[in-house]
């Protein structure tokens, strides 16, 4: 049974989308500059750079765009090479580009087993658009194709009067109600999107009954200050250009594509996070980035059955999330975690100093 080496958030540096949440994250910023990303490396190339001997076992990757995912086609190629090399794929969409799923759905059965899919429910775009079946018949390819999937809202104050519909609807086609992730604000505090109260918010969409909001919800606004594996055991790669940093915040520690037959370099964050808080914690402290904390599993969060007894998760890609990365990575002794914080304390500084060089 496959178990967890390492889980590498991979972003692809679109910042476009069809879609025009009022919520988005590129919207905050005035960012729809309708860029796609471009890949520069081959297909092949990048499944040979994240191979199961370079990585050191099976990895969960989770690619996400800064705006749709699948734009940009490439992904659609770069997913089955990355599928080939052993490895899990969980793709982040808007679950609008049918095209898409049409060619994805073409994959081997072998592959379609380890891929996963986080269907974002923009239900007031989807209404916009009126493709609301779209939406939903996309999920059933998928489905049907022999992927697992997971469909999550991200609640939003405008969302409030159309809950009993989403939840019909839900129902209806789902045959179970989506999961619930908590919007964030990209200030320096990276606050909760509402403007109710934080114990209204909870009571407002705690009505859908979502591990994935409990679990979200138990963590935002925690600072968190343990020794954080992300570095060794997780990593934040920009998938087209190669650069691979320790997580959000944190230090550059290598690019995977300069020279692929030598080993990735890992530096784990250690006790130097900078983030106010792990807002993306539903995955990196659920697979285990901080063994110490006692977390409910990454499938516990995703899956959900339905009314006629069947369940979001295929048996494999459960199993899988179930894992976590302690299981497959040996922790570190006080001593060298001494020795780690040291070592990147001394390399954030050094970055630091380099900035403020190459700025002036
Ligand atoms: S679908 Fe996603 S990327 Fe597109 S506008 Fe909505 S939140 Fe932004
Ligand atoms: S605590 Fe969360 S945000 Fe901070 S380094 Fe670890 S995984 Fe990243």
């Amino acid at each position: 049974m496959d178990k967890i080496k390492r889980f590498i958030d991979c972003y692809i540096p679109t910042e476009t989308c069809n879609f025009r949440c009022q919520y988005c994250y590129i919207a905050q910023h005035r960012k729809f500059n309708n860029k796609v990303a471009k890949f520069i490396y081959s297909p092949d190339y990048i499944g040979k750079a994240l191979s199961k001997e370079r990585l050191g076992g099976v990895c969960m990757l989770n690619l996400c765009a800064g705006g749709e995912t699948l734009i940009a086609e490439e992904v659609i190629d770069v997913t089955e090479k990355i599928l080939e090399e052993g490895h899990y794929v969980m793709i982040v969409t808007n679950g609008s580009l049918t095209d898409r799923f049409k060619r994805i759905a073409k994959f081997p059965k072998k592959l379609l087993n380890h891929l996963f899919f986080k269907f974002s429910f923009h239900y007031l775009e989807l209404k916009r658009m009126n493709i609301i079946d779209n939406f939903f018949d996309n999920i059933d390819m998928m489905k049907n194709a022999g992927a697992s999937f997971t469909v999550e809202i991200t609640p939003n104050d405008e969302l409030e009067p159309y809950i009993d519909d989403i939840k019909r609807i839900s129902m209806e086609r789902l045959g179970t109600l989506p999961h619930i992730t908590i919007g964030r604000k990209d200030s320096e505090d990276i606050p909760p999107l509402t403007q109710h109260k934080w114990e209204d918010y909870i009571k407002i969409w705690e009505q859908f009954d979502s591990n994935l909001f409990k679990f979200k919800e138990s963590i935002f606004g925690i600072k968190r200050t343990e020794f954080c594996y992300a570095g060794l055991w997780s990593g934040y790669l920009n998938l087209v250009t190669g650069d691979l940093r320790q997580c959000y915040c944190g230090i550059k520690i290598d690019n995977i594509y300069e020279d692929i037959n030598r080993p990735i370099k890992f530096l784990p964050i250690g006790n130097n996070c900078t983030m106010p808080h792990c807002y993306n914690g539903h995955a990196f402290l659920s697979f285990g980035d901080i063994p110490e904390l006692d977390t409910p599993s990454y499938d516990i969060l995703r899956n959900r059955k339905c009314k006629d007894g069947k369940e979001w998760l295929t048996k494999d890609m459960r199993k899988f999330m179930q894992s976590k990365l302690k299981e497959s990575n040996e922790e570190l002794d006080e001593i060298n975690k001494k020795k780690i914080n040291k070592k990147v304390k001394k390399k954030i500084l050094l970055s630091k100093i380099k900035g403020k060089v190459i700025r002036k």
